[in-house]
């Protein structure tokens, strides 16, 4: 770690416009780097050196690609610590957390490897019934360049998970990484020039506040994958339609869970606690709100109480949960816990006081919380949980599914949990458990409504970054109609006859 201004450029491409970001150490809150902010220069230079590369990373088929992204994970795992302790100066996230975001880049880069070609590659469907003569096909192309804007609150797994996916599809990445986090963005992309030299310019950073995203944008990539507030998600949303550039859009979530009657109380607590509370609350899928219904209400208050009060914040060694590096999302969270209480909440566990300090914020329960409050409505985005009590799971999915976010969500009940998950209406369920959706790289993740659009992870991330082009090629003479003006007379007609009989013949197509 230093302390003097880093000597991160790359001619063309970072260079220094004039300001500069300046990066914190979250344990003393005392600088960290300096980074020269790239501005339209840099951002344009990025976009056209990655147009130029694209092709031939995308020629290198799903081998070549393979073999690079495996020297990266390699790069990745072997300077893991150092990463580790990159994220957790310039989060604040106790080493752990941080060491389980490389796990997680590292886990996302295998199920690339293992899967890229199955998903991406070339797929042969069936000859339509009028064009028998033809022999069709899928094959998923990449955007080109896609553009990725991270966020601040996981640095490495977040924007990483969407960069792999990308990569992996074929295409060339610029990342912006949040300017809270500008180290973490940019060691990505060193541990890839170090893994990958034929290659450098297949992902560059380029480092800044929200101009230099802007800037990305109208440098032109082809596809955009923002993560970060609704409120931003919405501006870049705009800033992409004038030039109709796809998005993936990863924004704030509300999460929900539910404790029904049958939940084990014990377990549920104890995730709950952690689901809420870890990263400091600093989570899209954190949770946000607990329904509880009625006849478990006081014990689950009682247990998760207990749990939150013996929490430890701090930077030390042995602090399970970190500061608050966005130093703006203070007020917000001391304004929801005080507009709960104006309301008549309680806070069982912290409360205003706890929020006092200038970066530190301890847990708060807030237990009796109306269900209107913004504690409830809105993401709170610190180390608090609403606690609403309802009268059964009914009202608990009807006040979840009201909502206008729908990113994660969780479920305690021994023998419904499946049936209450199915109901709601969210891109993830974790079932007896939290969160336990985000550590899958083969499930997909993302969002409805306010939370966005699109996916990354799975299956779903690689199609995310690759469009389908469709070939129908003609292998023979025309039988039933051709796509040319020398249409047999009356064979339209006999075809429309045929397909009528063939139904009207079928009984299993009538409804009683
Ligand atoms: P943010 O919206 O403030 O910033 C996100 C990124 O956008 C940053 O890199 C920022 O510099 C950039 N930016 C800001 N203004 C811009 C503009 N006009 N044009 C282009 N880029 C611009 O969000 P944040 O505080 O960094 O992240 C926290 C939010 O992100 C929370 O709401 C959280 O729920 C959400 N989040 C969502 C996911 C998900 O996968 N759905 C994951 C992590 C975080």
């Amino acid at each position: 770690m230093t302390n003097s201004a880093p000597t991160a450029t790359r001619d063309g491409v970072i260079g220094f416009d004039g300001t500069e970001v300046v990066s914190i150490d979250q344990a003393t809150g005392s600088e960290l780097a300096r980074y020269p902010v790239a501005g339209e220069r840099e951002a344009a230079a990025a976009v056209a050196a990655a147009r130029e590369v694209a092709g031939a990373w995308w020629g290198l088929g799903f081998d070549g690609r393979a073999q690079r992204l495996r020297a990266w994970q390699r790069e990745i795992a072997r300077s893991g610590e150092e990463v580790a302790t990159l994220i957790h100066a310039e989060n604040g996230k106790p080493v752990d957390d941080a060491r389980s975001e490389v796990l997680a880049t590292v886990a996302h880069l295998q199920f690339a490897l293992d899967n890229a070609e199955r998903v991406l590659g070339r797929r042969d469907v069936p000859a339509a019934p009028v064009a028998p003569n033809q022999r069709a096909w899928v094959e998923y192309q990449p955007y080109g360049v896609v553009g990725v804007i991270g966020p601040w609150n996981f640095p490495l797994m977040t924007p990483g998970a969407i960069v792999i996916n990308a990569l992996a599809a074929g295409n060339a990445v610029v990342l912006k990484p949040s300017h809270i986090t500008p180290g973490v963005g940019q060691w990505l992309v060193r541990a890839w020039e170090r893994a990958v030299p034929d290659f450098p310019t297949v992902l560059q950073y380029l480092i800044g506040y929200g101009a230099t995203g802007q800037a990305l944008i109208a440098a032109g990539p082809d596809k955009v994958a923002f993560t970060g507030s609704v409120a931003t998600g919405k501006t870049v949303a705009a800033q992409c339609a004038q030039t109709v550039t796809p998005m993936l859009l990863e924004l704030g979530g509300n999460d929900g869970v539910i404790v029904a009657e049958d939940a084990d109380l014990d377990d549920a607590a104890a995730h709950i606690v952690w689901g809420a509370l870890q990263n400091t609350g600093h989570g899209c899928v954190s949770l946000e709100v607990a329904y509880v219904v009625e006849p478990v209400y006081d014990a689950f208050v009682e247990k998760i109480s207990t749990l939150a009060r013996g929490i430890r914040v701090g930077s030390d060694d042995d602090a399970q949960i970190g500061p608050v590096p966005l130093t703006s999302q203070i007020p917000v969270i001391r304004e929801h816990i005080q507009d709960a209480l104006d309301r008549g909440a309680t806070a069982t566990v912290g409360g205003l006081d706890t929020v006092a300090g200038d970066r530190y914020v301890a847990p708060t329960i807030l237990v009796d919380v109306p269900a209107d409050a913004l504690a409830a409505t809105e993401e709170t985005f610190g180390p608090t949980l609403a606690v609403v009590k309802v009268a059964d799971t009914e009202e608990a999915i009807a006040r979840i599914n009201a909502g206008p976010y729908g990113l994660g969500s969780a479920v305690f009940s021994r023998d419904r949990g499946e049936a209450i998950a199915r109901r709601l209406r969210a891109g993830m369920t974790s079932i007896n458990d939290v969160l336990v959706f985000s550590m899958n790289p083969a499930l997909p993740f993302g969002g409805r409504g306010d939370s966005g659009y699109g996916r990354k992870h799975g299956g779903e991330g690689l199609r995310e970054f690759a469009y389908p082009h469709s070939f129908s090629a003609k292998t023979g003479p025309a039988q039933l109609s051709a796509s040319t003006f020398d249409r047999p007379a009356g064979v339209m007609a006999h075809a429309l006859a045929a397909v009528r009989d063939r139904l009207l013949a079928d009984d299993t197509t009538k409804i009683n």
